[in-house]
């Protein structure tokens, strides 16, 4: 796949971009006509630039309102379309994207938009430069690939050609199967961004909420199938209008786009066939372990809450100052190092999970397509006679470790050797969910992360009500449901998620889920054994009989130990919540009866919750 960017998709003056753009390893870039007017650079020394960056200039755009004027308006569009020939020879650009007109003075008599764009074609066949011709969704005649195509098609001229938007054909909803009547050399250049669902007017949409492959809800996949299927070879250059990108790190988000489009190469939902190019998704089981960072005194404070949602230490690492916690298949790792990554994230976080182990069945694939997607791998000396676990940077710096799933229990055996306690009885089964918090301009960085290296499956983004405003959240899981992430951004300052970012400095772990059997015994015991909970408002439980017409006996049972409910259909899902731990992390028992959301209707009950423990979460 030849990779392109334009331009305007991300932040910092233009020479900044074109080097953030070299550096995450695209092929190419567009030049967007507003960077090139505000740049002290003129148009050779871009040239230049790109260069030596060795990007080539894929286009430059877009031409706005040529076809459908008439007289002298008509002659002034087209002595404008050869100053900007002129800017093209310069740049080293042979193609300019023309947009379908807005004007209102445009008409859209057919032959006259045939004659204009063919004359277009004409004067940039003169020069040896080609003109792309795009229609835009909210284009005054033109607004619809289908009918570009036709336009360019009749018009027949060699250096005239059509360029299809992603966004513009799928806001539309125009079928993909309409690109197999395109020419192959008729298409000159595609330009790639998918979007969420939404209902509201195409230009808005289009310049705030684009954003890059993988990251909305656009039905990418068969559209790209239908360009490869035509046999389009050309470059695929995402164009991406996005108010956090372009309030983002520009080396970020450029490397978030190169990703994006190498999924979209492989499959963003399913597999395409172009999916050989690049090692497949790794399909991790398991959380194998969660690793905390903390002091000795903080790991004394963990312990304590540990000990009561059943967790024993029952090993001790065979050279490290670091405890293994279990409880049934569950492991946490405490690690209270005076030196190395742990021992810095505490410094800079306070106690708080420093590395997830997930369990894989390919370590040597995973990393592989870690590596197809330049996501860098962590390095870290090892002792002599310790245990490799290969690991990549996650959420705020913190770790993500691939281990074998085959080899789980010789690591274990191995890096473990020293008992402590035996272990307890096992009242929680499994991880249910790891919820991590983040910026809201990492949001979707951080989506994109799980979906390009992991075969997960995102769920709806909803926003959830905290009483001091909102917050996003949106799900990665596994098709199997073994691994499952809940990701949650703020843009409003005093919100439980904002606060959290403000306390800890940076993104993390925000609550670990476990699952249960019988959330009613694994409460009682967390409970007689200290465990603090979250008072639930008395309110709740009353609503709560009277939504769901349910059994009072088992309203009461719930209203004792402050466990939330909620139902989908027949499905159930009881949840509880502790208090905080080292004011940042906090607890959820969950208990799932076929049921397969994460009680969002819930959410706010526990926001405002938490938000009487304000200092809880505040230094
Ligand atoms: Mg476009
Ligand atoms: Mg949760």
């Amino acid at each position: 796949m030849k990779t392109s960017i334009a331009t305007v998709s991300i932040s910092g003056t233009l020479d900044a971009k074109l080097r953030a753009i070299a550096a995450a390893g695209y092929d190419g870039a567009e030049i967007f006509e507003n960077d090139l007017l505000s740049t002290h650079l003129d148009a050779r020394a871009i040239r230049a630039l790109m260069g030596d960056l060795g990007l080539a200039c894929t286009m430059f755009q877009p031409f706005r309102d040529l076809e459908g004027l008439a007289g002298e308006l008509r002659a002034r569009a087209f002595d404008r379309l050869e100053r900007k020939f002129d800017v093209m020879e310069e740049l080293g650009t042979d193609l300019l994207l023309v947009c379908s007109s807005c004007s209102p003075q445009a008409e859209g008599d057919r032959e006259r938009l045939v004659a204009d764009l063919r004359e277009a074609g004409e004067r940039a066949g003169r020069r040896g430069l080609r003109i792309g011709y795009e229609a835009l969704a909210w284009g005054r005649h033109v607004n619809d690939h289908r009918e570009a195509w036709s336009l360019v098609r009749d018009a027949d001229h060699p250096a005239l050609g059509l360029i299809l938007d992603s966004f513009h054909s799928l806001a539309r909803r125009v079928p993909s199967s309409s690109i197999g009547d395109i020419r192959p050399e008729k298409l000159f250049i595609v330009q790639v961004a998918d979007a969420p669902v939404l209902d509201m007017d195409y230009l808005g949409w289009s310049r705030h909420f684009r954003c890059m492959p993988g990251q909305g809800e656009f039905p990418l996949d068969d559209w790209a199938e239908a360009i490869r299927r035509i046999g389009y070879q050309g470059y695929w250059s995402l164009e991406i209008f996005n108010d956090r990108f372009r309030a983002g790190s520009a080396s970020g988000v450029a490397l978030d786009g190169y990703r994006s489009l190498r999924l979209l190469e492989g499959g963003i939902e399913h597999p395409a066939s172009t999916a050989a190019a690049l090692p497949p998704r790794a399909r991790p089981s398991a959380i194998e372990f969660i690793e905390f960072a903390a002091s000795h005194e903080e790991a004394e404070a963990l312990g304590a809450m540990l000990r009561p949602l059943g967790f024993r230490p029952t090993a001790r690492h065979r050279s490290k100052d670091v405890t293994r916690w279990t409880q049934g298949d569950l492991n946490l790792v405490v690690n209270c190092e005076p030196e190395g990554l742990a021992h810095s994230f505490d410094v800079v976080h306070g106690a708080s999970v420093c590395a997830i182990g997930l369990a894989l069945d390919d370590v040597p694939g995973t990393l592989a397509r870690a590596d197809a997607m330049r996501i860098p791998r962590f390095e870290q000396a090892l002792a002599p006679d310790e245990w490799p676990i290969p690991s990549v940077r996650g959420v705020g710096g913190s770790l993500l470790y691939f281990v074998d799933a085959a080899s789980r229990e010789a690591m274990w055996a191995h890096e473990f050797p020293h008992p402590l306690e035996p272990a307890g009885e096992a009242r929680l089964i499994a991880f249910d969910h790891i919820a991590q918090t983040m910026q809201f301009e990492e949001f979707l960085s951080w989506l994109l992360f799980y979906v390009c290296l992991f075969d997960v499956r995102k769920t709806p983004q909803l926003d959830i009500a905290d009483p001091m405003g909102l917050i996003q959240s949106q799900a990665v899981e596994t098709p199997d449901s073994g691994v499952r992430f809940t990701l949650n951004g703020s843009l409003a300052h005093q919100s439980l998620s904002s606060r959290f970012i403000q306390n800890y400095f940076g993104a993390g772990v925000q609550h670990i889920a476990f699952a249960c059997d019988d959330i009613f015994a694994a409460v009682d015991a967390g409970i007689a054994g200290g465990l603090e909970r979250l008072e639930i408002p008395r309110n709740y439980y009353d609503d709560l009989a009277a939504r769901w017409g349910l059994d009072p006996a088992l309203v009461e049972r719930m209203a004792a130990r402050d466990i939330l409910y909620d139902r989908d259909g027949e499905a159930e899902y009881f949840q509880f919540y502790s208090r905080a731990f080292a004011r940042r992390v906090f607890f959820e028992l969950v208990e799932r009866r076929d049921y397969t959301g994460y009680g969002a209707v819930n959410a706010p009950i526990r926001l405002a919750a938490q938000a009487r423990h304000k200092p809880e979460f505040l230094d």
